[in-house]
């Protein structure tokens, strides 16, 4: 990743890929006090647009302000920064990664005295678990590791700590033979995969695990919002069990990178027909018509760069 062409917004100016480095004591590669974004940008007719900019850098924001982080740059300069960052790597389409640091100025736990940085690289990046994960579905696997207590870590930050959980819960599962990992709660709920909100649909209904230790996910709103308003569905927000799960008629992981993924197995068992459902279908193809800007009802969720 770090040895290519093209160039990263670091701290306000635009440097080339290779020169955008860091010291070794940095913070936050010590302790993992950081924040960040997994935005997507795609190809429309009108130009390249980023989908939900705002939410993305208003949740980065947010994540800072619950983690005590102050930011060096308002929400317009960083959301110009990755708009930037699309245009000037010449992307039709991809994946953006703005993230706030703390600097090398000291060790020990406390931040007080450090420096916040922010980066924003983009890069091409195609479906997260390959093509066939979103037309077949994948295989998972529920995690040993269960997800963060919300005392623990603060679990509505998208924060660089809190994924080495993410990272133990995938590595396991891919160890193991499957795709992905469902993480529970501490109490054994359903929470989320490592990097994905999930949702199982029974009886024509929607249900997705309430937010209590998930991440506030702008794909899981996207789709909340889709399967109501365009396809009349109820959408419930509760407390979900994994033999739920492994009773769906369907289920599907949402995210900014996995977009809409089909679960077509959960533990070793089939989910519904063990293939991708057809209100999955309906909802991917909703969503892909969404954020490649065929569908102008929702424009506003698009800026082009
Ligand atoms: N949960 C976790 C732990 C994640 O890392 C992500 C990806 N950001 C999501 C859920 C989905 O969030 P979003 O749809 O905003 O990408």
């Amino acid at each position: 990743m770090a040895d290519r062409d093209g160039v990263i917004w670091y701290d306000g100016k635009m440097v080339n890929w290779r020169d955008a480095t860091t010291h070794v004591l940095t913070h936050t590669l010590h302790y993992g006090m950081g924040v960040f974004e997994g935005v997507r940008a795609y190809k429309t007719d009108k130009g390249t647009a980023i989908f939900r900019l705002k939410e993305h850098t208003d949740r980065l924001f947010r994540s800072a302000h619950i983690l005590g982080m102050k930011m060096p740059f308002d929400k317009q300069a960083i959301s110009e920064a990755q708009r930037a960052a699309v245009r000037e790597n010449n992307l039709e389409s991809g994946y953006l990664r703005p993230m706030a640091f703390y600097g090398a100025e000291a060790m020990g736990i406390s931040a007080k005295t450090l420096s916040t940085h922010v980066i924003v690289a983009a890069w091409s990046w195609g479906a997260y678990m390959g093509e066939e994960a979103i037309t077949k579905g994948i295989r998972v696997k529920t995690s040993s590791f269960s997800r963060h207590h919300v005392n623990i870590t603060m679990c509505k930050a998208k924060a660089n700590g809190n994924y080495m959980n993410s990272i133990l819960a995938h590595q396991e599962a891919a160890q193991d033979g499957y795709q992905e990992a469902l993480l529970l709660d501490v109490d054994g709920f359903v929470a989320e995969g490592s990097g994905e909100n999930v949702f199982i649909i029974r009886n024509g209904k929607l249900y997705t695990p309430d937010l209590t230790s998930a991440l506030e996910g702008i794909t899981r709103d996207t789709i909340i919002h889709l399967a109501k308003v365009e396809l009349g569905l109820e959408v419930i927000e509760k407390r979900i069990t994994r033999d739920e799960v492994y009773s769906a008629d369907e289920a599907f992981f949402t995210g900014t990178a996995a977009e809409v993924t089909p679960i077509r197995e959960l533990d070793n068992r089939a989910i519904g027909e063990g293939t991708r459902g057809p209100i999955t279908e309906k909802l991917q193809s909703l969503y892909f018509d969404v954020v490649k800007g065929k569908n102008p009802k929702y424009a506003h969720w698009l800026t082009l760069v």
